[in-house]
């Protein structure tokens, strides 16, 4: 596959990711069928892997989405994350998160406090990828698909510059 003049190769098949979905499902369905957790997924990213592992989820449940918006704040000059979208009341709610991929893993640490500091009774995280540098900086999640190297990806909801999240396949940066 080709996006904007970068070749790309099929990594992980839409089997394999239909499998593992239907294995994170399974674990949710049990670690979770005593309470009624609110999962939300983090848009745009995880919108084909929250659609798809819902579908298997057979216990109650609310289901949300929210946008992380990015944006370089002057004073500090670090890339300051803030959630927009977030209708929910998520006080004493079991929160899972659904997100796409967790590179350094700021972007989750940041998501994980703010529902930490209204109130949630537990947060946890499902990712379909990982890559290790999240691993290194000692974040450990406890439903992770799968581990990948640290190399770009694209599709099952991944863009490269806006484009091609539309895939049941996800592929790789060839180099
Ligand atoms: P983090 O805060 O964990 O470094 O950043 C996570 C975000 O970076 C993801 O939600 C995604 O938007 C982006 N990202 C990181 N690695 C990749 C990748 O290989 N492919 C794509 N499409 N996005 C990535
Ligand atoms: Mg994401
Ligand atoms: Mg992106």
């Amino acid at each position: 596959m080709v996006i904007k003049d970068k070749k790309f190769v099929k990594y992980i098949t839409q089997e394999d990711i239909n499998k593992k979905v239907k294995s994170l499902a399974r674990k949710i369905n049990s670690d979770y069928k005593e309470k009624r957790p609110l999962f939300i997924a983090i848009l745009n990213g995880s919108f084909m892997f929250a659609a798809d592992l819902l579908k298997e989820v057979k216990i109650e449940c609310e289901i949300s989405f929210v946008k992380v918006a990015s944006y370089e704040d002057m004073e500090s000059s670090g890339n300051v994350k803030q959630l927009i979208g977030l209708n929910e009341n998520i006080f004493k709610k079991d929160v899972v998160i659904l997100e796409d991929i967790i590179d350094t893993g700021r972007t989750i640490s940041k998501i994980q406090e703010e529902f930490h500091s209204l109130g949630a009774t537990s947060v946890e995280v499902i990712t379909l990828l990982q890559k290790p540098k999240s691993k290194d900086a000692g974040i450990e999640l406890k439903y992770v698909g799968f581990d990948i190297p640290d190399k770009f990806v694209v599709g099952y909801g991944l863009d490269y510059d806006g484009i091609g999240r539309n895939t049941k396949d996800i592929f790789q940066l060839k180099d």
